[in-house]
């Protein structure tokens, strides 16, 4: 339902969960975020609200990281439970995915993914992708060309959000039909389902367009269609009150 992605130099888990707080307005069921810390991905996720996220952070800290996703739940595909909240994972661990929307042709991916030796643990539409994405970053190694390919694959409505332990210093999103905004700021990016996610960091923002992968950096985002093609992005700046 909420979506907020990282990347900068500040604390990725103080940045994701403030983000999130600010898009609890929308409703949801669940919560996690996912931080890139020490060469690899840590995770946290509880069923209810923010709050049961935050204390399962202070019982379990997770390592400190500047890259990191985050996610809200309305559960479409699978009930509120810790286990179906987002981010997902790969087997290996070192991809993590949160999603918006539903994915239509998730049951025939899942089949597809078992038969190749897979193990999903939940009962959403949205962990096939982290088993795709795992699949083609190890063919390609690069996580925004990983997500082009999974999406030519996918069915459905989304929003996804991705992170890859092998690419530490990039966050990745994708949409189509849901919506996704990018924040540009000084040394640091964001990504989020709605502006309000990231104006306390910064006003400048671009739309990601119908059918785009974005790949963020500290230093900068780069756009493409789904295509391949290289996307022409513009950014404006959100003039609304910081309070409102
Ligand atoms: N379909 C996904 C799920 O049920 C995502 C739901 C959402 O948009 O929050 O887990």
């Amino acid at each position: 339902c909420g979506i907020v992605g990282y990347v900068g130099s500040q604390s990725a888990l103080d940045v994701v969960v403030a983000g999130l707080k600010r898009l609890e307005y929308r409703g949801y069921d669940s919560a996690g975020i996912a931080v890139l810390a020490d060469g690899g991905m840590a995770a946290a996720k509880k069923a209810g609200k923010l709050a049961n996220l935050e204390k399962e952070l202070l019982e379990r800290p997770l390592p400190a990281g500047s890259t990191g996703i985050g996610h809200t739940r309305w559960a479409t595909h699978g009930g509120p439970t810790d286990t179906n909240a987002h981010p997902h994972l790969d087997n290996a661990g070192r991809v993590a995915v949160v999603h918006n929307g539903i994915i239509e042709n998730f049951a025939v991916l899942r089949a597809e993914l078992t038969e190749r030796g897979h193990a999903l643990s939940s009962e959403t539409d949205t962990e096939v992708v982290a088993h795709l994405l795992a699949e083609e970053f190890s063919a390609c190694a690069d996580l925004a060309e990983a997500m082009r390919l999974v999406c030519g694959r996918l069915e459905g409505a989304f929003t996804l959000v991705a992170a890859h332990a092998d690419e530490p210093d990039v966050v990745v999103g994708a949409r189509r039909n849901s919506p996704l905004v990018v924040g540009v700021g000084e040394g640091e990016a964001f990504l989020a389902s709605d502006v309000a996610a990231f104006i306390a960091h910064t006003r400048s923002a671009i739309e990601l367009g119908q059918d785009q992968v974005v790949e963020l950096r500290r230093d900068g985002v780069h756009v493409i269609g789904f295509d391949g093609s290289p996307a022409e992005t513009r950014s404006y700046h959100v003039d609304w009150d910081v309070s409102a």
